[in-house]
């Protein structure tokens, strides 16, 4: 795709430390981040900070956190000019998490500089909702497109076993708040937990359905900070289908209009809703995959389970060109390997868990 058109010259532009380079930015509009594997990479997740309000044990540890200092972490102008630079060479949808990205100071604030930014046409959040009764005009306002609010339960007592915390009825708040905001296409997440999800799966679908949102259920992945994960806690999409159309009725498979979606999505036949299943365990999607990482303090992965990572932060605090930022983006993603290998005996876990890459 050409980005001829994408000259960088929107008034946040002034505000980089690091002034474009017009005659670099002409090159890079002709470059596309592809892989080894033909994979072209259209997608980032911009983790924006590393805390959060709850504790949800599939994630992170209940103790001994060692947050970032926040001088650690990227500003809001070395984000964005990250994501000038990255929009030149094909990214064009950005989706920001964290940890929670609602504790981020001002995130309509980062939202309004993303937005401004030419070639990203979809700019999305993943948030626990918690505090979005608070935010989401502003984000709605600032240009934020869509949303996706993790819900894992709707009973009290599952969720502070779950987050360690109370907070659902918050979250709830959240939720009416984000359908008040009019965010088009709210999405709802739960994570699939063996034990836990087969009480939860029905009750959540008919949340969602009732109020015209899409509800979507994640196997449980070897991220969680205190490394208690087993295969035998996964609970496989399709066996949670089965269990949702034993109890709700027939659901149809949805046509994929984008392969590098990582959900599989299906409707109830009688057109009262869509469900659908991450299934990175049972069903890995990794041959499709369009995805970057940027973690809150400026280093890039090219998927959830690298053990690499490639040093943003230091080209954008010592002065470097986007040149030598694309160049790390194009090594980063050439570096790509086939896939995450959970189910091979040489499967390696990266240090990180999730709330310290940004899921
Ligand atoms: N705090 C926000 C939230 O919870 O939505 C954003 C960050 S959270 C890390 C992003 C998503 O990752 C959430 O939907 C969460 O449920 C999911 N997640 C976290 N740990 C996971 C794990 N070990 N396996 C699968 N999904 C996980
Ligand atoms: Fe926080 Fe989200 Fe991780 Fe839960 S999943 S602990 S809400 S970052």
């Amino acid at each position: 795709m050409t980005r001829s058109g994408d000259r960088i010259d929107s008034p946040i532009a002034n505000s980089f430390d690091t002034p474009l380079d017009a005659p670099i930015a002409a090159e890079a509009d002709r470059r596309t981040l592809i892989d080894r594997f033909g994979r072209v990479h259209r997608s980032l997740r911009l983790s924006v900070t590393d805390r959060c309000n709850i504790r949800c044990f599939y994630c992170m540890p209940d103790e001994a956190i060692r947050f970032r200092r926040r001088a650690e972490l990227l500003t809001d102008d070395e984000f964005a000019r990250f994501v000038s630079v990255a929009a030149r060479w094909g990214i064009e949808r950005v989706r920001i998490t964290g940890g929670e990205p609602l504790l981020r100071e001002r995130l309509d604030r980062l939202v309004a500089l993303l937005r401004a930014i030419p070639g990203i046409r979809e700019l999305a959040l993943t948030t626990n909702g918690m505090l979005l009764a608070d935010q989401a005009r502003g984000l709605r306002d600032a240009g934020l497109d869509r949303i996706n609010i993790s819900l894992d339960t709707l009973d009290p007592e599952t969720f502070r076993e779950i987050a360690r915390r109370d907070g659902l009825e918050r979250t709830l708040a959240g939720i009416d708040a984000a359908l008040d905001a009019g965010f088009p296409k709210i999405r709802l997440n739960a994570v699939a937990i063996a034990g836990l999800i087969e009480r939860d799966a029905v009750p959540l679908v008919e949340f969602a359905r009732a109020r015209g949102l899409e509800m979507r259920f994640i196997e449980f992945m070897p991220l969680d900070g205190d490394r208690n994960w087993t295969a035998d806690r996964v609970v496989p999409g399709e066996r949670l289908r089965q269990r949702i159309e034993a109890a709700l009725g027939p659901l149809e498979p949805i046509d994929r209009s984008d392969p590098a979606q990582p959900a599989v999505d299906w409707r109830f036949a009688d057109g009262s809703g869509v469900v659908g299943f991450i299934e990175p365990v049972s069903r890995p999607f990794c041959g499709a995959c369009d995805r970057l990482r940027l973690t809150a303090e400026g280093q890039v992965r090219n998927c959830l389970f690298s053990t690499v990572e490639w040093d943003a932060r230091a080209l954008l605090r010592g002065g470097a060109s986007d040149q030598a930022l694309g160049e790390l983006l194009r090594d980063c993603t050439a570096a790509k390997r086939a896939g995450h290998g959970i189910d091979s005996p040489a499967f390696e876990r990266p240090e990180r868990a999730m709330y310290q890459i940004g899921g």
